[in-house]
């Protein structure tokens, strides 16, 4: 067996690979492990940091390669791979213009949604930041079954998803006219979808880009086979020419892609890696290190420099009615919420709650009552409003969390703090110290609140403080919060074409790496939305570009 180019892993990278080798006329082979194509991509949030993008102007918030580069100056540690990181400030908007031009990628600019260190030189407070077209399942045919889906629980009814911007109406549904009639018209059509689908056909988020990439990739007639896991990179005079897979081998002409998503489900390498404190990972399980290893038993060397290993996030567990495990990543929907509150094993506030996913586990990891887990208190009024992790707000009941054992509930902050085994006295004293400043809108302690990405996190219609708010009306809840990866940021070192290195720095003929297999330029550090996803695309753009022009 034969083809130009061999891609390992059907994630953003691998298949926004594949569709561009395959529009470039190059006979691709994408093999993913799993059963379905779309790895983590497909349970994202979509999101596509794209620096310099041309549609930031649509937003009115046009945006420059040389703006962002002063931003990443200031919140990406210097590492190994500054080549890289210049590549891909150079080549991300060329990258989305290629993937549209050429795939069936759309992209839409996202007004707002400020960097995570807005105050930050060269920070942009949208624009620079990019999400998928919804796409219609249905376009997929029979093949909309190999579609990864969403984590269950952020669908609605089984299976419907909700764009960003219908949040809101779904959250006002039963205060505002426009936005009832907006949630009827979306559940009617789901409804619809519902008679011949087993899920709901309007995909948005990370499930349509997955969903696009996969339309691509049947649209360019690239042969791709699930179940499929390469053992082993063929080498032929210290070049890569193929992968050995289930007892055969598929040569390579022009070269080997890794695209195998990073180490998440690895326990070697986190046990290598990363911090003992982040037992869990909101990644897709197939995310096993495979490309790593696969890449050093050819030679490849390791990037693991940086400010962290992983890119962070805290999650809660539960087990879902059907008894599959189930892991929430509590990223944008309920920490800066105004009336939440984040305490450690002693009962005391070790962080600000709005700062970023990453910068909250960063804090729980430094701080030794934090570490194993720490909680997420909220009062009575902030769950019906809010909802908590997956929890949905009002008119859902709590009831059946409570009964789980997952959600902890308790008339009083003394009865809740013994449920916690916590002591009581210092659980109250923080409520009521946090409660004070909350009522002035000003949190002494930890300034939550304080800029324009912790802000965008909170409720735009509370004031003074959109991220501020008493806990006061009984009873109270509380839930469990565990440091957790979505994924890896260590991988492959690799050059400005995706081209991975050697011990000595030196490029391995025919091997490239993109996704979270290769190193993160970001180097451990998380500056804004979309900051893995703007990197997987534009690699894996650059790596085609290269391998295009290489001899077959
Ligand atoms: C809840 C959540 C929200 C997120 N939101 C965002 C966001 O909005 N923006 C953003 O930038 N990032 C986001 N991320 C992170 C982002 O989803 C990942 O970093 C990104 O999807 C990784 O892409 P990838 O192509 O490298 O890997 P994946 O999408 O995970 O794909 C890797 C694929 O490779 C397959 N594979 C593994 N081993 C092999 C093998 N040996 N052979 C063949 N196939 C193999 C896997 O099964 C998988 O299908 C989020 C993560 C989570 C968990």
């Amino acid at each position: 067996m034969e083809a130009d180019v061999v891609v390992l892993g059907g994630g953003a990278a691998g298949m926004a690979a594949a569709a561009l080798a395959a529009a470039e006329g190059l006979r691709v082979i994408l093999l993913e492990k799993t059963a379905q194509l779309g790895g983590t991509t497909a349970t994202s949030g979509g999101m596509v940091w794209a620096p310099g993008n041309a549609k930031a102007a649509a937003v009115g918030l046009p945006d420059s390669v040389e703006a962002a580069r002063r931003y990443l100056a200031q919140t990406v540690p210097a590492g190994q791979n500054a080549a890289a990181r210049a590549a891909f400030l150079a080549h991300a908007a060329a990258a989305i213009e290629a993937l549209e031009r050429r795939t069936a990628l759309r992209f839409m600019p996202v007004a707002s949604y400020p960097d995570y260190y807005p105050d930050r030189e060269g920070a942009a407070l949208g624009g620079r930041v990019l999400e998928p077209v919804p796409f219609d399942g249905a376009t997929l045919g029979r093949h909309f079954a190999l579609l990864r889906p969403p984590l269950p629980e952020f669908m609605l009814f089984g299976g419907m998803m909700i764009a960003r911007a219908d949040l809101v109406h779904f959250r006002n549904f039963a205060r505002s006219f426009r936005s009832a009639a907006r949630v009827a018209r979306l559940i009617g059509a789901y409804g619809r979808q519902r008679l011949a689908h087993p899920r709901g056909t309007t995909l948005v988020l990370g499930n349509a880009l997955a969903g696009r990439l996969f339309y691509s990739l049947l649209r360019a007639g690239v042969d791709f086979r699930l179940n499929h896991t390469a053992e082993l990179l063929l080498t032929e005079e210290g070049r890569v020419c193929g992968v050995w897979v289930g007892g055969e081998a598929i040569r390579a002409r022009r070269g080997v892609i890794l695209a195998t998503g990073g180490f998440s489900h690895d326990p070697a390498l986190r046990a290598e890696l990363l911090p003992k404190g982040a037992r869990f990972s909101a990644a897709h399980s197939g995310n096993s290190g495979d490309g790593i290893r696969l890449a050093r038993a050819a030679g490849a060397a390791l990037d693991a420099s940086g400010a962290d290993c992983a890119f962070w996030t805290p999650v809660s567990r539960f087990t879902r009615r059907d008894g599959s495990e189930a892991i929430f990543p509590h990223t944008v929907t309920d920490r800066g919420k105004p009336g939440s509150i984040a305490v450690n094993a002693a009962g005391r506030r070790f962080v600000n709650e709005a700062l970023s996913y990453h910068e909250f586990v960063r804090a729980m990891l430094r701080d030794a009552a934090a570490q194993e887990a720490c909680f997420l208190l909220c009062d009575n009024r902030f769950l019906r409003r809010y909802g908590l992790g997956p929890i949905p707000p009002f008119p859902f009941s709590p009831k059946p969390w409570q009964r789980s054992g997952y959600l902890i509930s308790a008339p009083d902050l003394t009865v809740l703090a013994r449920a916690l085994k916590i002591e009581a006295a210092a659980l109250e004293e923080t409520v009521a110290r946090f409660n004070d400043d909350a009522r002035a809108g000003i949190d002494r302690a930890f300034g939550r609140g304080g800029d324009a990405y912790q802000r965008y996190l909170g409720d735009p219609l509370h004031r003074p403080n959109p991220c501020l708010a008493p806990l006061e009306t009984p009873p109270f809840h509380a839930i469990a919060l565990y440091a957790a990866d979505l994924g890896t940021s260590a991988g492959l070192a690799t050059d400005q074409d995706a081209r991975v290195l050697d011990q000595g720095g030196r490029p391995i003929s025919g091997l490239y790496a993109c996704g979270n297999d290769m190193h993160s330029v970001m180097n451990g550090a998380y500056p804004g939305p979309g900051i893995t996803l703007g990197p997987a695309l534009t690699f894996a753009y650059l790596a085609v570009r290269s391998l295009s022009s290489a001899s077959g």
